[in-house]
């Protein structure tokens, strides 16, 4: 299938330093009306789930899905349509609010590695240990709530120890079959204004209206540079990430779904091939079958 547009722009290369205030977050429309939105986004969702049933035959490989932005980048939204057409046995999504008191009494990978997806799987976190390097990183009052030995927490390389940690994780679930593809929603100050006042105004939006969003967004340049340095820190060749245009939610689907699309296409997957017993096995089961008919 011919792609709207080259992925590559959005993928922060390793070791490249990134500027947020000069990345866009809104480029040129990919669709050119509503119908052609509707049609681009269906024949990717197709071609996904077309790529997600080999995956999941093979039982071999898995996908890891990593979505993190600022409140209401769209990350929900994004999931739900991208992956509307995939069949339900081979996705799982996983949302990681404020961590449990069980959750904070193990590690902070503990409860993102109870979820990680089972060969054959796409698993897609809503949010991810990638929080442990930002709003725990911008709060340290999160920090706080960690209980961890006060030593460790005063090391000089505390932030760059985890990010080591977080790059060594994704190394390893490489080497064991995972393809992890990660999607920072980068939205401006002034959309994401728009989006909660939307959420205040509009009675069917209240529900996802939370007041420690403003919060949040008082902190919004801390929160831009621990992104920065994150998206610099954890980008690597196996693990990308990408950060999508995202204050036209419509375009960030479209691009999102193209970036999955490609990768999954470049993990060449194929239909696992039938073993000699499987092949005998198919013989029997076949003349069993035509046996019936003539029984009849
Ligand atoms: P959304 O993800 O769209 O904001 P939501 O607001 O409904 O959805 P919540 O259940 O409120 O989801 O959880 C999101 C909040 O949890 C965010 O503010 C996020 O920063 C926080 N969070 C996620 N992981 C951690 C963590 N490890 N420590 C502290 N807070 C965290």
């Amino acid at each position: 299938m011919k792609l709207a547009c080259p992925i590559s722009q959005f993928r922060v290369a390793p070791d490249k330093s990134v500027k947020l205030k000069k990345t866009a977050t809104k480029i040129d429309p990919l669709y050119t009306s509503d119908d052609d939105y509707e049609s681009k986004l269906a024949s990717y969702r197709e071609e996904i789930a077309h790529w997600q049933s080999i995956l999941y035959a093979g039982q071999q490989e898995s996908v890891l899905l990593i979505f993190q932005g600022m409140d209401s980048a769209g990350k929900g939204g994004a999931i739900r349509h991208v992956m509307s057409g995939i069949n339900p046995q081979g996705c799982q999504v996983h949302s990681f609010g404020r961590p449990s008191e069980e959750e904070l009494a193990h590690d902070y990978l503990w409860r993102c590695l109870l979820r990680l997806p089972r060969r054959g799987m796409i698993g897609i976190f809503d949010r991810s240990y990638y929080e442990e390097v930002l709003v725990v990183r911008v709060k340290p009052e999160v920090l706080a709530g960690q209980n961890l030995p006060a030593d460790l927490v005063k090391h000089k390389n505390f932030w760059k120890d985890r990010f080591h940690d977080i790059r060594q994780h994704e190394a390893y679930l490489h080497r064991n079959g995972t393809k992890i593809i990660k999607f920072f929603l980068h939205v401006s100050a002034d959309e994401q204004r728009e989006r909660l006042l939307a959420r205040i105004d509009d009675p069917e939006k209240n529900w996802k209206f939370r007041l420690g969003d403003l919060d949040c967004r008082s902190h919004w340049a801390d929160f831009q540079k621990a992104y920065q340095d994150c998206l610099e820190q954890t980008s690597t060749t196996e693990s990308p990430w990408y950060i999508v245009p995202a204050d036209d939610k419509r375009n960030a689907r479209l691009i999102i779904s193209q970036i999955i699309l490609q990768n999954m296409q470049k993990m060449e997957l194929q239909l696992p091939s039938a073993s000699p017993a499987l092949i005998q096995d198919l013989a029997t089961a076949r003349k069993l079958l035509q046996d019936e008919v003539a029984e009849r």
